[in-house]
């Protein structure tokens, strides 16, 4: 069955001020409604000014975007009756985006671009008690009110979730990349998703947090018009909400149609014309985006594709660390780094639910890691034991390894092997028929007594030259 799937992302431009008045955007440690003033709170008679740094930062994402940038900027009003908005309107942009067009490559996957626009971010709700179909009342914080939004459209060129979230993944490096938003800061990246199947109505499933959750909305939301459809119903335009808990999707409102709106043009911005020289110049000062950068790493540091994508993919603090192993402390083997921190650096920092920067890791630290395996000086599998140890710690690896070795008594290998040797004779006896994996076993059992530390090989050189003396 045919699925189409269409998206809007809503990103939180890191500006330090607001969209139309000078209150700060950073409200982390403020109290609710403190960075607020007439402008964003609506009061009559005030005078929003535009914040022209937000103007230059969409300008950039609508170039890296593939975007054709409109030489004239206006803005609209939108009206609507909700707490969230105090002027009962919402300044955005309607009639004239801020861009249109555009395409972005995901894979094989061309992904175009619908429009590009500006528009100031509501105020916060808080339902207290439930959500927002079941909440007993709604708290209203306007220290979010006038943020400036930079929201991306997609056209519906998405066939699965897993393609959906694909372009997320890539689209938030892009913006990570040009350096206008801050991933760290919670809801900087809101998703609304929009599904259709079989040519039927598009449902959109509204604000949705996190990648993952946006993949289970649509993955939820696919199997539901599904079953409407083999029941012989229609899925009804309409607003749905995503619900994290149940990973279900509940009704909220009929679709409303754009005429509800009633956008105008907002009399109190005057339009700001573009100069083809102001575009070229934020153009021109453009920071390296992900595409280029995944091309200049595999190149330069001889990784592979894969390697490089997942560096820069993945978060764009983890390709700057892996860049500075390699340049700042000259670390030799890329492509080892590579490995190591694709493969298990990663592993134990997911496992410690914390990214890289944040972390305890450092490059200087971890190089000195990579140290110890390549000169044999740790085994790659006690290696595997140790990063856990140093992710959770960041202690140095070398004082970490001789802790550890002070702690455990010496190891005699030999006496490790000649006890298990005597203990599994039934062992013994199914390898000398033939049985590999009772091979596997003695080994398993040995590295066990051993803490991991003891190489398998060696290990297993042990072993059969112990069973054959023994004959
Ligand atoms: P609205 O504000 O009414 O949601 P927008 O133009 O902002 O309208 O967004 C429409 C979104 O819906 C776009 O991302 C578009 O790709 C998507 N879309 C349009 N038609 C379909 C469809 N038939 N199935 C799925 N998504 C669709
Ligand atoms: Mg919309």
């Amino acid at each position: 069955m045919e699925v189409m799937i269409g998206l809007e992302v809503h990103c939180q431009l890191a500006t330090r001020s607001k969209l139309f008045c000078s209150d700060s955007t950073d409200s982390r440690e403020s109290a609710p409604n403190e960075n607020t003033c007439p402008i964003c709170l609506g009061f009559p008679g005030s005078k929003p000014v535009v914040n022209r740094k937000a103007i230059d930062y969409g300008i950039m994402v609508a170039t890296a975007l593939n975007s054709n940038i409109a030489r004239r900027m206006y803005f609209s009003r939108k009206s609507y009756f909700y707490p969230d908005m105090a002027k009962n309107f919402q300044v955005t942009q309607y009639e004239i985006p801020l861009a249109l067009g555009g395409y972005v490559e995901v894979g094989d996957l061309k992904v175009r671009i619908r429009r590009v626009h500006m528009e100031e971010d509501p105020a916060k709700l808080s339902y207290v008690g439930g959500d927002i179909t079941n909440s007993k009342y709604v708290l209203i914080d306007y220290n979010r009110a006038g943020a400036p939004l930079l929201e991306i459209v997609t056209e519906p060129d998405f066939k699965t979730p897993q393609q959906a979230r694909a372009f997320l993944e890539k689209l938030s490096s892009m913006l990570e990349h040009i350096g206008i938003y801050d991933p760290s800061r919670e809801a900087s990246l809101r998703v609304d998703s929009n599904v259709s199947i079989e040519g039927g109505n598009r449902v959109e499933v509204k604000n949705i947090t996190g990648f993952a959750n946006v993949e289970k909305a649509l993955g939820y939301e696919i199997v539901r018009q599904r079953g409407l459809l083999r029941m012989n119903m229609k899925a009804v335009m309409e607003t749905r909400h995503f619900d994290a808990a149940t990973r279900t999707t509940k009704s909220l409102r009929k679709k409303e149609a754009e005429a509800d709106y009633g956008y105008i043009f907002d009399p109190d911005l005057p339009s700001i014309t573009l100069s083809e020289a102001s575009i070229k110049k934020v153009a021109d000062a453009m920071p390296e985006l992900p595409d280029q950068r995944v091309a200049r790493i595999s190149g330069s540091y001889g990784l592979d594709e894969y390697q490089a994508k997942v560096l820069v993919y993945t978060d764009k603090n983890l390709a700057d660390f892996f860049e500075e192993c390699c340049t700042r402390y000259a670390y030799k083997d890329p492509p080892h780094a590579a490995n190591w921190i694709i493969n298990y650096l990663l592993k134990s920092l997911n496992w410690n639910m914390t990214a890289i920067k944040g972390s305890k890791v450092r490059a200087g630290t971890f190089i000195e890691f990579l140290g110890l395996i390549d000169s044999g000086t740790i085994t790659e599998r006690y290696a595997k034991e140790l990063i856990k140890e140093y992710v959770d710690t960041g202690i140095s690896p070398t004082e970490l390894a001789e802790r550890n070795i002070r702690s455990t008594p010496k190891i005699n290998l030999e006496e490790i092997v000649s006890a298990i040797i005597s203990s599994n004779r039934q062992a013994v006896e199914e390898f000398k028929g033939g049985n590999a994996r009772a091979l596997q076993f003695m080994i398993g059992q040995v590295l066990a007594k051993t803490n991991k530390q003891a190489d398998p090989n060696a290990i297993k050189e042990l072993i059969l030259k112990m069973i054959s003396e023994a004959k």
